[in-house]
């Protein structure tokens, strides 16, 4: 369902099944290759605040921005603070307290920064609108995904049915360990008990609240890849904390 793209000497993930629902939008997931950062942040670590060195984030972004093809000042980015905290945006910068984007502006790109959370990006291909979430348990469990669903139909008469969704990678229920009281915070289906320990299936649990929001099943992509499963992805369980973050960018082109 993925397709990763060797660019600039970024290798950069895609959903080449996108196109035919969907042409104007594009998805990228970045990977750990082909930036300046030093250990424990190599190399395209795309994350301020994490401890690495600023000039190399920064050529890390501008690397970024250079192989999409994405100009200058329009990159939308949130201070992300696990929240349900959506801002519609036309223009690029970085905006407090914010989790969530949502823009009909083209050319115009969405970062979501994770390592083990997930990025989800809904697009109406009709309606010409985007948006993107950073959606990590909490989000998950507060509701982001159901508020931006309100939030389209509020702003943009926007029926979920006729959206496509994409989800990035994120941590996958073997990987994503939890206490018993994160586990009990969520249903049943979203938990699992292995042994002692309780695992959370994030990934599950926002494919099924998004479908039931109203998107179709055959429009719900996946990468289907875990960012501690694979070493080519920050991940902040595998890597204890000390890591990068990866972006994924939701961008409408103009065709
Ligand atoms: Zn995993």
């Amino acid at each position: 369902m993925i397709a990763w793209i060797e660019t600039n000497g970024l290798r950069i993930g895609t959903f080449p099944a996108l196109e035919a629902l969907a042409p104007a939008l594009r998805v990228w997931f970045t990977s750990r290759s082909g930036g300046v950062s030093t250990p424990p942040f190599d190399s395209l670590n795309l994350g301020s605040h994490v401890g690495d060195r600023r000039p190399d984030v920064l050529e890390n972004r501008r690397r970024l921005k250079n192989a999409l093809g994405i100009g200058k000042n329009r990159v939308a980015r949130g201070g992300q603070v696990h929240g349900i905290e959506i801002a519609s945006v036309t223009r690029g910068g970085k905006f407090e307290d914010t989790d969530g984007f949502i823009t009909s502006s083209k050319e115009l790109a969405l970062a979501i920064n994770s390592a083990d959370c997930f990025p989800l990006v809904i697009h109406s291909p009709s309606e010409m609108v985007t948006a993107a979430l950073h959606v990590g348990r909490s989000g998950a469990s507060g509701g982001i995904i159901e508020e931006v669903f309100g939030l389209l139909y509020d702003e943009f008469r926007i029926d979920p049915e006729n959206t496509v969704a994409v989800c990035g990678p994120g941590i996958c229920p073997r990987c994503y360990e939890v206490g018993r009281d994160v586990a009990m915070g969520f249903p049943s289906w979203a938990r699992k008990h292995r042994g002692k320990t309780w695992h959370l299936d994030l990934p599950r649990f926002i494919r099924t609240r998004t479908e039931r929001a109203g998107v179709k099943p055959a429009n719900f992509f996946d990468s289907g890849l875990c960012t501690a499963c694979d070493d080519s992805l920050f991940s902040y369980r595998r890597d204890g904390g000390r890591t990068g973050r990866n972006w994924t960018i939701a961008m409408m082109v103009r065709l």
